[in-house]
């Protein structure tokens, strides 16, 4: 099978499976855990401003709660699919591990394009889904946040209807909710940030000074955003960022030799994360077909979109120059793609790793919600630092130590983790 026609499933379990053999996983484990435990796949029918009525696909899947709640977002997209959703469940029951916080994994997911959605019938998209759902969610059971094209309003009318059916309030139902309204501080900028903490810690193992580097992006959305703004705090320079454009149906990138100025990207963007191109082209942006972002001779790669896009096919067009991947999306790079980083000594940080900044706020977030006490700025970034941190400290140690690629060195440890819990609970 050609690579970039991979199945995020197939290649979620193919990459377990590898690191099942590599540690002796008993047989019955490794089959528990190369599913999910549960799932709901669910019609949500919406009146439409025209009068009409559509109804929509969506899906949640628990792939693990061993170490606790499930937890995991909800993502809106027109492509979306269960394999889809189940693959991103199982990544986050990896990543939840690999940053040692008490939660499980999950995925939700609706097919829909909010582009094309009014305010008010995306609102009836997120009411319906709970009504789907709400005695298979909550605060103890499975705790949803935003992901691809969902956001804080998005999360609040989904947690008012949650507490419409039950009565009371429940702001431990969901995270990535506005502040002011049950959420943290930081929750918007964690999982660009923890990009950026991980990747200050392999440049510091790599003996690179983040002044001396630059990096090219891939999307320019919540992800990319704040983890281009640490960055550039840190001294470094993305010179390319590339964007879905929404109405030529292409995705393009956008070049600047001296370093894009991010603020001024930013005003040109819509609420999805696509630049407009007469106005960056205006700005003396260099406009390149979209693909090009992977070719920059940069030192840095740092794909913030999809799944499946650094593949067998074109991960032979990386620069020679590139010195570490930090994989900001969720499973940006296919199986037949790690073999040529691996070969190419490319330092890989590796997605449940990198992009762990963002549940482990929504862990705070709980944690916050549940006191009802909330944190300055300060103190939950110095938290999800340190926790960033010490999560790429120890399986950068491991990869050393037993000579294992990072994906793997992560794996392991997740993996064991997992396992253990659903041992001593008694489950396998
Ligand atoms: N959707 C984010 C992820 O893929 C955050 C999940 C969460 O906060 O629960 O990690």
């Amino acid at each position: 099978m050609s690579d970039s026609a991979f199945n995020p499933y197939e290649m979620a379990r193919e990459q377990f499976d590898k690191i099942a053999d590599l540690i002796g996983l008993d047989a019955g484990t490794r089959e528990f855990l190369r599913s999910p435990m549960r799932e709901y796949h669910f019609a949500i029918p919406v009146h439409m401003d025209d009068g009409s009525v559509r109804v929509f696909r969506g899906f949640r899947v628990q792939h693990n709660d061993a170490r606790g709640p499930a937890k995991g977002g909800i993502r809106f997209h027109p492509q979306e699919t269960v394999d889809t959703v189940r693959a991103l469940s199982m990544w986050m029951t990896w990543k939840t591990a690999a940053v040692d916080i008490p939660l499980g994994g999950s995925k939700g997911g609706v097919i829909c394009d909010p582009h094309n959605l009014s305010s008010r019938e995306q609102e009836a998209i997120c009411r319906g889904f709970v009504r789907q759902l709400a005695r298979d969610i909550g605060p103890v059971r499975d705790v949803p946040a935003p992901d691809v094209m969902t956001n804080a309003q998005h999360m609040l009318w989904m947690l008012d209807e949650y507490e419409t059916i039950m009565g009371g309030r429940h702001p431990g139902l969901i995270t990535g909710k506005p502040v002011g309204m049950g959420g943290s501080l930081g929750r918007t900028q964690a999982t660009g940030y923890g990009v950026v903490y991980t990747l200050r810690e392999a440049l510091k193992e790599l003996n690179l000074r983040p002044d001396e580097t630059t990096a090219s992006v891939q999307g320019f959305g919540n992800v990319a955003q704040y983890a281009i703004e640490l960055y550039h705090q840190i001294g470094g320079k993305v010179v390319c960022v590339s964007c879905w454009d929404q109405e030529a149906q292409a995705a393009f990138a956008f070049f600047m030799k001296d370093g894009v100025d991010l603020e001024q990207l930013r005003g040109m963007t819509d609420r999805f994360g696509g630049i407009d191109r007469s106005k960056a082209e205006a700005a003396g942006y260099e406009v390149l077909p979209g693909d090009a972002w992977l070719e920059q001779d940069v030192d840095i790669l740092i794909p913030c979109a999809l799944e499946n896009q650094i593949t067998g096919e074109n991960a032979g067009k990386i620069s020679g120059r590139v010195k570490v991947l930090a994989e900001g999306a969720n499973g940006p790079t296919t199986p037949g793609a790690d073999k040529v980083l691996h070969e190419k000594g490319i330092f890989l940080i590796p997605d449940f790793l990198a992009n762990a900044g963002g549940v482990t706020c929504s862990y705070f977030e709980q944690v916050q919600s549940n006191m009802n006490y909330y944190w300055e700025m300060d103190e939950v970034l110095g938290k999800l630092d340190l926790k960033m941190t010490a999560a790429f400290l120890a399986v950068s140690e491991l990869a050393r130590k037993k000579k294992l690629y990072m994906r793997d060195a992560a794996y392991v440890i997740s993996i064991n983790r997992v396992a253990t819990a659903c041992r001593e609970r008694g489950w396998v």
